[in-house]
């Protein structure tokens, strides 16, 4: 089973539920976590795994051979991206804009593109206890994040429960991490904001068409919490957890600390919830 965890916006406390997630139910079950937050990620500072190998991830990018070019300006017109620019006896390529689809080599008549390739991060490989552990790192200033977190994907093993820990936002990195999950676990806090990035969240569930269900993070009741509980309610998607507000699970937090192997209470939590995403799951297929 292939569980993802998301958030409508950053900040919500997504890692934190993940990482306590994962490490509750590896008592019980063999799990898999992978980071695809490969902008920021962060569920290592929480896992503390050993990390054993890493490798680069690269992307094909188009080299133009000016021998072959009779500059027709074909490949600028089916690149869907703006990467390439034709001029009467220059080819520009923005690689940063290339998504390395290899549509612009397909199509050129004068099979004058060769692909050479671009390294946009990396991709690390570890054992935090018995969790199976692997992230991907964005390097600084890359914009395209979808084929590192491919990458991360693409060592999904056979294990009881893979989770994924997906970028925040709606866009399409979170696209590419939920893509092939049984379930998402949504993060959301009590604010207007929250409920707003929420609701797109949710929306993109269901173009997806994938299960999910809600945690209420930072959980003081009030109206703002009313209103998550309400929308919830109209959309038919379950609310699994309602965490507290806790000044120690904070301070542990802020100390790269994961609460379920400090603080019990918050341990039968997380585990409670575990089980109620399993038989979820199990009813929603
Ligand atoms: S399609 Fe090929 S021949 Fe035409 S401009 Fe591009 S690289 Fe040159
Ligand atoms: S590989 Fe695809 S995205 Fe990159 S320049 Fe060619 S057509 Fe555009």
């Amino acid at each position: 089973m292939i569980i993802a965890v998301a958030s409508g916006k950053g900040g919500t406390g997504k890692t934190t539920v993940a990482t306590n997630l994962a490490l509750v139910l590896a008592q019980k079950i063999k799990v898999q976590f992978l980071d695809c937050d490969v902008e920021e990620p962060n569920a290592h500072l929480f896992l503390k795994p050993e990390l054993k190998s890493a490798e680069p991830v690269s992307i094909p990018v188009p080299q133009v051979d000016r021998e072959r070019c009779n500059y027709c300006g074909l490949c600028a017109e089916v690149c869907a991206f703006n990467a390439l620019m034709v001029g009467k006896e220059t080819v520009l390529i923005f690689e940063q804009l290339c998504h390395g689809c290899g549509g612009c080599a397909y199509f050129c008549p004068e099979k004058a593109i060769k692909e050479t390739s671009r390294p946009i991060g990396l991709l690390e490989r570890g054992a935090a206890r018995e969790i199976s552990f692997v992230h991907g790192k964005l390097n600084p200033g890359e914009a395209l994040a979808p084929p590192l977190i491919k990458a991360v994907k693409q060592t999904i093993a056979s294990f009881d429960l893979t989770i994924i820990d997906a970028p925040p936002g709606g866009s399409c990195p979170v696209v590419e991490a939920l893509q092939g999950s049984d379930y998402c676990l949504l993060v959301t806090e009590p604010t207007p904001f929250g409920l707003n990035d929420l609701a797109i969240a949710v929306e993109l569930l269901k173009k997806l068409h994938l299960p999910g269900g809600v945690v209420i993070n930072r959980s003081l009741g009030g109206r703002g919490e009313e209103s998550i509980v309400s929308y919830c309610r109209n959309e038919r998607i379950p609310i699994l957890l309602k965490m507290p507000w806790d000044r120690e699970l904070a301070s542990l937090y802020a100390r790269g600390e994961p609460a379920a192997a400090h603080l019990p209470a918050w341990g039968e939590l997380f585990a409670g919830l575990g089980r109620q995403i399993l038989e979820d799951e199990r009813r929603a297929r």
